[in-house]
């Protein structure tokens, strides 16, 4: 065997107790000035890499950490600053860098889109015809930082320059080449700085390898590296991660000093290219075998055949036992869940517990028979008690007759709708929440804490939505929503309700900026217990003529947003929890809620990094969506709801869907989706989101007509609907008004426009 060691790929830089969203919100908010925020933040950062030295890793990652994103930090370390921002980013750094994320008065924020298949959102560096120019050494702060303050000889990480490149836009694929050409002295400096400072391993990341690349593009990849490996002696260990790499045979033969290989997804793909090219002897193999996506323990037995094999192949390699991505994908540590089932207390492992099973990995494989023996007992017992619970029926096995089929088809439908609602050209409607407001949540937190009765905080619920119903009439959208003002989380709240759920006290991920969310567990069987959303609706419904629309967040959402079982396939689970939503569906019917929301903006996270597993994926996705919503009368109307993804390649599935009417976002990815329309016709009913909901900016109405029209060239307008890009939760309610306003005056200018020109 050769040597065993334990690395890090990133850890999660949220801080125990969300410190860091704290510290960035008290920033933007003027509560703390800069000074202070830095020492808050880099107390956080110190914070995680002294747990990871005291964890006893070997090779601790740097540099991962960010004030907002690590991918926003190579666009600016790289001097891809958009047009529209140069002017704050010069004048001060700090704020011109939290503008060019968050937009600010002057201009709209750079697009954010989900990190692969995660929930994490990046924001996509711009190409505008800068010239890449190298403005500060990120890596080499942080190499020095862990030096000096901790004594930590850091491993830097950098995102590598063809994933950067990929996932950057406003450039020609024809450009492609030059880009990456003029990318690579910028890598060159920074490596031969981190070498000139004593470092000597560097990870650079190419998550982009495991995605459906050419032949011509792994050419470049590896041209790149020689390039690089030309220029620097630095050990360079390339990191790939979510999937099994493509042109395994290539990726191994790039002059570099390491490759990451990810062994828990993509597994059984990587394992066999192992086993059919071997991995060369001269270089370190990153094993990627504890799980970075999940908060399970890992399974001794599962990593030890895992293990067993690599070293088959390869069985004087040097290895890097690794989770296999970042440990940004799963909260900080279980130390506070105390309150969790025993059974699922030790089932889990946070992002602290897992560098410790690393550590212990390390020692199994390589210790003594003493270590073995003592761990592999401890592991017989925890599978003994997982095996033995009743939280899984085994006899209840998932069976595929549900009703997947409307009544009628969409034209149908459509006819009877519109008689039935008698909705105006370009009808106006919102996603679903409105501002959570301090006092929403403090009233909620009385009532979760005792301290508010549930009648005090069901007449508080009410006086809102009461508000918001009068709010929307006023301001003259066709189409309400109650609020959601009785919900926590989209998820939380389903979660709570429905059988088979968990939740922690402290498992928060980062999702966007300062964003964080809980993911619940599922542990148990999903089944419907009691009515979750009659009541909130059917109280807005008492109070207006006007339709409101019931509010569900789908079955692949729900799923793609908990944290599953590992042992169970996600097909499965997103199955029971599709036909446990069908009865809530039905309930809001009986009630006389005509139009019923499913959302599903999670749906395209959860797609394959390969194309060629796609279609197994959208099958059951799709089949979900419609067991949970096909069995309606044909009048009622199915809307869904879609944001922060590139749906273009998808939109085949979500016609498939067969929800009478979707609202997609669009501004923030700058009307990238209605391009697809100029070639993909849609036929269902779809509102294209006119704007942007995550900047306090209020859009002109001119710039929602400019929405408008431009999606009218492309969609018919008897299917078109304006509404924002998302539910207005996290927004102020003033401003909120204010937007609101200008789209309904925007969509009636635009019906104006469309009624003249009939006439024509
Ligand atoms: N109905 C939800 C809301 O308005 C949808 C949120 C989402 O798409 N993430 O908040
Ligand atoms: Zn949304």
């Amino acid at each position: 065997m050769g040597d065993i060691r334990t690395s890090n790929l990133g850890y999660p830089r949220i801080g125990e107790k969300r410190e860091w969203k704290k510290a960035l919100e008290a920033f933007w908010s003027k509560k703390i000035d800069e000074p202070q925020l830095l020492a808050n933040l880099k107390e956080q950062r110190l914070i995680g890499l002294k747990k990871q030295k005291e964890a006893g890793i070997d090779y601790i990652p740097v540099g991962d950490f960010t004030f907002y994103d690590h991918v926003l930090d190579h666009a600016v370390m790289f001097g891809l600053i958009p047009k529209r921002f140069q002017e704050s980013y010069q004048n001060h750094t700090l704020t011109g860098y939290f503008d060019i994320a968050r937009g600010n008065d002057a201009a709209p924020a750079s697009e954010m889109t989900k990190w692969f298949n995660t929930n994490y959102h990046y924001i996509v560096p711009e190409w505008e015809g800068q010239t890449p120019k190298l403005q500060y050494n990120k890596p080499l702060e942080a190499y020095q930082e862990a030096q000096n303050e901790l004594g930590i000889t850091g491993k830097p990480v950098l995102i590598g320059p063809f994933t950067f490149l990929k996932l950057s836009k406003g450039y020609e694929q024809t450009d492609f080449s030059k880009h990456l050409e003029s990318l690579l002295p910028l890598y060159v400096e920074v490596l031969q700085q981190l070498e000139q400072a004593g470092c000597e391993w560097v990870q650079i990341d190419e998550p982009s390898l495991v995605t459906s690349i050419s032949e011509q593009e792994i050419d470049l990849v590896s041209s790149t590296y020689h390039y690089l490996n030309e220029r620097t002696s630095i050990n360079v260990m390339v990191q790939t991660y979510f999937d099994a790499v493509s042109h395994y045979e290539k990726v191994i033969q790039l002059p570099v000093a390491g490759i990451g290989l990810d062994f828990v997804h993509g597994k059984d793909e990587n394992l066999s290219s192992l086993q059919k090219h071997g991995f060369p002897s001269n270089k370190v193999l990153g094993a990627g075998i504890i799980d970075g996506r999940n908060i399970w323990r890992a399974n001794l037995s599962v990593v030890e055949s895992s293990f067993s094999e690599i070293l088959s192949v390869s069985p004087t390699a040097n290895i890097w036992l690794q989770p296999s991505s970042s440990l940004l994908h799963v909260p900080v540590t279980k130390k506070a869940e105390h309150n969790l089932d025993e059974l699922v207390q030790i089932a889990l492992a946070f992002a602290d517990e897992k560098l410790q099973e690393l550590v212990n990995l390390r020692d199994f494989f390589t210790g003594n028979e003493t270590i073995k023996s003592s761990q592999q007992a401890e592991n017989d017992q925890i599978s003994t008690i997982i095996q033995n619970s009743t939280w899984r029926k085994q006899d209840e096995q998932v069976t595929h007759t549900y009703y997947q089929e409307r009544q009628t088809a969409f034209s149908v439908r459509q006819q009877l709708q519109a008689k039935k609602f008698q909705l105006p050209p370009l009808p106006t409607t919102t996603i679903g929440s409105f501002p959570q407001t301090k006092e929403v949540r403090r009233n909620r937190n009385l009532w979760r804490k005792g301290e508010l009765t549930n009648e005090a905080y069901e007449t508080f619920v009410n006086e809102q939505i009461e508000k918001w119903v009068h709010i929307q009439e006023d301001l003259g959208i066709d189409v309400l929503v109650h609020g959601e003002f009785e919900r926590n989380d989209m998820v939380e709240y389903f979660g709570e309700k429905l059988a088979g759920f968990v939740f922690t006290k402290g498992g928060w991920v980062q999702s966007y900026g300062s964003r964080c969310v809980k993911p619940p567990v599922i542990f148990g069987d999903v089944k419907f217990v009691g009515e979750m959303t009659v009541k909130e609706t059917k109280y807005a419904q008492s109070l207006t003529a006007k339709p409101v629309k019931g509010m569900l967040t789908g079955p692949v959402t729900i799923l793609n947003w908990s944290f599953v079982r590992d042992d169970i396939p996600r097909k499965d689970v997103a199955l029971q929890i599709a036909e446990a939503l069908i009865h809530e569906v039905q309930a809001l019917e009986a009630a006389g809620i005509e139009m019923i929301q499913v959302d599903e903006p999670a749906i395209r996270e959860g797609l394959p990094l390969k194309e060629k597993d796609w279609d197994t994926y959208l099958n059951w996705a799709v089949e979900a969506f419609r067991i949970s919503t096909a069995q309606v009368k044909e009048t009622t109307q199915i809307h869904t709801h879609m944001c922060y993804s590139d749906f273009r390649t998808i939109i085949n599935s979500i016609s498939a869907l067969d929800a009478d009417v979707i609202s997609i976002e669009t501004s923030r990815s700058a009307g990238d989706i209605i391009s697809t329309f100029e070639t993909k016709a849609y036929d269902k009913g779809i509102g294209l989101g006119v704007y942007d909901i995550h900047s306090p900016r209020v859009p002109s109405v001119e710039e929602m007509e400019k929405v408008i029209n431009r999606a009218l060239e492309v969609l018919p307008k008897e299917l078109f609907w304006v509404n924002p890009d998302c539910g207005l939760k996290t927004r102020g309610e003033e401003e909120t008004v204010a937007a609101l306003k200008h789209m309904v005056q925007a969509a009636e200018h635009a019906r104006e426009t469309i009624g003249s020109s009939q006439k024509v």
